[in-house]
């Protein structure tokens, strides 16, 4: 039995001990001073501004560069800084805008112990990633973040938004919020789980998020779940470049980084493709039903765990040669191949009035902008998947969808149809849009039954299209590969094009253009690549 009447300290007193002399330390190197301004309500002495007492008073003995001064709100101080809830605790505010409504206790004193390092040191800490996105914000970001005290992902999150407010005061302010002291406020954030992230009044961020991914979220005021590590490097080597970061692109840079070769993916727009803003996929095998942009997210994760991905750069130019030369808008490649995975583009109808009403009412993604159109009134032009799965993702919307159609037979799958028809979605066969109308919006649209040849006026607030897509083949074209009589590049089975060491996949090759197809040909022409890298059959035609 261990003497429990002994005076020798125990070993867990010892750690406490050891580790308040490394936070004393630490303490007494910071350079600046971290006063703390505590506003209550005069006379109202309730739990948590006792806390807050209580927990500064704790902090305070590890450093005379804490400080701590008490107002009531009713002092000039609470208004200079425009403090209205009581309590508020405010953290250097002459340098920084950083406050916390309520108190920094339980899993929150994490929280607290860093911002006061964070604001002692006078530095951030964001790591290089961080710091890149960072500079890119040149106007305010009102940072709010809903806590408690027994969340133990909320100092992550919380930690997030003080780096940033420390990094770029001029434009960055935080208010730490603790739903239990503040639950008016929280109910009309509809901030019910923690932690929650809001910028400027936009929810970005429901979690504990990765520091890159918040900033890059703050920046783009959206949330986001994926984080690209941006490079500087002006000139890479590589055994593979591919363009294009749809499903192919994705891949078959897994697959080439699987077999051992050094490869990049450039995308110039968002990864993914057209799967990116297809609303709901149900025919990718073991996904029963998945968001577009979900499984994108997916795909992308897992291929940035092999492939370096070069997102928001466009290929320019590609050199044949030995190495290919490959030209970005923000570097060089010297690589042994080139894959090209461009895929395709939206058709548009050409007629009058498309495009001046493009972003006014006319639109090629019911994804991105369907939401505007709510309790309004839509037509969808096509007859294809495309035009079908997006009539439903409206309807289900709230959106009031007719479809337009140029036939009077479907070419969408059986089980879209259907699913058209369970859901009595007019439709208006035999019909061309021959105009859009408007002024500053879509109005109406004139129609013509090509059965009858009589001409309509149809008013509606938005044109959806989706009538297929056209072959992205303008690097195709340049390069001088040999396209097919449909517009698509050709290739040899094995994906290879006529220019040696440049290959193709996914939709700029024609065929069946599904997901799983793409990805398909990407496997495939990353395996063709590896072999002929191997044993290449361009030098075999020499001989
Ligand atoms: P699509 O299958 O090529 O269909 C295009 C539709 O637009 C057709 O109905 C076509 O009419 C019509 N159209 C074309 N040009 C037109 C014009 N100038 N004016 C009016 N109508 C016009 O294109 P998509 O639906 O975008 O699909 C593209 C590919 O992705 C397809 O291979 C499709 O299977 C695939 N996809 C699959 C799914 C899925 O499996 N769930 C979902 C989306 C897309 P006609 O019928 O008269 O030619």
């Amino acid at each position: 039995m261990p003497d429990t009447t002994s005076m020798d300290p125990q070993p867990n007193e010892l750690a406490a001990e050891k580790y308040l002399l490394q936070l004393r330390s630490t303490f007494e190197k910071l350079p600046h001073d971290i006063p703390l301004y505590l506003f209550s309500e005069k006379g109202h002495e309730d739990i948590f501004t006792h806390a807050n007492r209580q927990v500064i008073r704790a902090f305070r003995e590890l450093s005379p560069k804490i400080t701590l001064r008490e107002y009531d709100l009713g002092h000039e101080l609470a208004h200079k800084w425009n403090v209205t809830a009581s309590p508020t605790l405010l953290i250097a505010p002459e340098r920084y805008s950083i406050r916390w409504l309520g108190a920094p206790m339980g899993e929150e004193a994490r929280t607290f112990l860093e911002t006061l390092i964070l604001v002692g040191l006078g530095q951030s800490n964001l790591s290089d990633q961080s710091l890149k996105v960072i500079k890119r914000i040149d106007s305010p970001r009102n940072i709010k973040i809903f806590v408690s005290p027994t969340c133990p992902y909320c100092p992550q999150q919380a930690v997030n938004a003080v780096k940033a407010a420390v990094e770029l005061p001029e434009y960055v302010s935080v208010e730490i919020i603790d739903i239990q002291c503040e639950p008016e406020l929280a109910n009309q954030y509809s901030a019910q789980s923690v932690p929650q992230a809001f910028a400027n009044d936009i929810l970005i961020g429901q979690g504990a998020q990765p520091e890159e991914v918040f900033l890059l979220s703050l920046q783009k005021l959206e949330a986001q779940t994926i984080f690209i590590p941006e490079s500087d490097a002006e000139l890479i080597e590589s055994d593979l470049v591919i363009v294009g970061g749809g499903p192919a692109g994705l891949t078959a840079g897994i697959y080439a980084v699987r077999s051992g070769l050094q490869t990049a993916v450039v995308e110039r727009e968002a990864l993914g493709g057209q799967v990116a803003t297809t609303p709901i996929v149900e025919n990718y095998p073991g996904f029963t039903q998945v968001g577009g942009k979900t499984l994108v997210d997916i795909m992308v994760s897992h291929a940035l765990q092999y492939v370096q991905i070069f997102q928001g750069e466009a290929v320019i130019d590609i050199q044949p040669g030995h190495p290919i030369t490959v030209r970005t808008t923000r570097r060089k490649f010297q690589t042994k191949t080139v894959l090209i995975a461009t895929g395709a583009r939206h058709r548009h109808l050409n007629v009058p009035g498309e495009s001046r009403l493009a972003g006014r009412g006319v639109s090629y993604c019911s994804t991105c902008d369907g939401p505007l159109f709510k309790g309004k009134k839509v037509v969808m032009v096509g007859g294809g998947n495309s035009a079908v799965t997006e009539a439903l993702h409206l309807f289900h919307m709230g959106v009031d969808v007719t479809l337009i159609h140029r036939r009077d037979a479907l070419r969408a799958q059986e089980f879209l149809v259907k699913q058209l028809f369970d859901n009595n979605i007019p439709i208006l066969w035999n019909s061309e849009v021959k105009e859009i109308r408007g002024e500053q919006r879509v109005e109406e649209i004139v129609t013509l039954n090509n059965k009858t040849n009589v001409t309509s006026v149809f008013k509606t607030d938005g044109v959806f299209l989706a009538i297929g897509y056209e072959p992205a083949v303008e690097l195709a074209q340049k390069l001088e590969l040999k396209i097919t009589p449909d517009g698509y590049i050709w290739h040899d089975g094995k994906h290879r094009t006529n220019v040696p060491g440049i290959y193709s996949a996914g939709d700029v090759e024609g065929g069946y253009k599904q997901i799983v197809t793409a990805s398909g040909q990407g496997a495939e022409a990353a395996m063709t690549i590896f072999e002929d890298l191997i044993n290449p059959y361009w030098l075999k035609d020499r001989n």
